[in-house]
């Protein structure tokens, strides 16, 4: 998940870990979270196992990335706000409007700062 350097310093802050124990820099500059060695998801989703449909819970669920609030609505190779089709839980969600890829291209101006 790509996270901007104020979404950084927030969750940093929040839970007293440095920026480097839950998220690195990919060749482009971006943040993005890091995925727990043994479970295979997020540093920060609370869980035990590695199944991709394992119980889990987000530990800084108030505190969570912009890009987690909107997911599964990402953006398509023509920034078209698209539900991924990677989400198994995609008939759960409305079809994306207008606002939400706008408010995902604004997110993505701001990864790289
Ligand atoms: S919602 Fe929480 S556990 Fe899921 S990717 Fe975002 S920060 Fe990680």
């Amino acid at each position: 998940m790509p996270i901007t350097a104020t979404e950084a310093s927030r969750l940093s802050r929040r839970t007293g870990l440095a920026e480097d124990q839950f998220c690195s820099k990919d060749e482009s500059g971006i943040r993005r979270l890091l995925n727990n060695q043994q479970t295979k998801a997020c540093v920060f989703l609370a869980t035990t196992s590695d199944l991709p449909t394992a119980p889990g819970i987000c530990s800084v669920y108030d505190s969570r990335p912009l890009g987690c609030r909107t997911y599964p609505v990402i953006l398509d190779e023509k920034d078209l706000a698209i539900l991924d089709e990677l989400c198994p839980h995609t008939s759960e969600f409305d079809e994306p409007s207008e606002d939400d890829g706008h408010r995902l291209l604004n997110l993505e101006s701001k990864l790289q700062q």
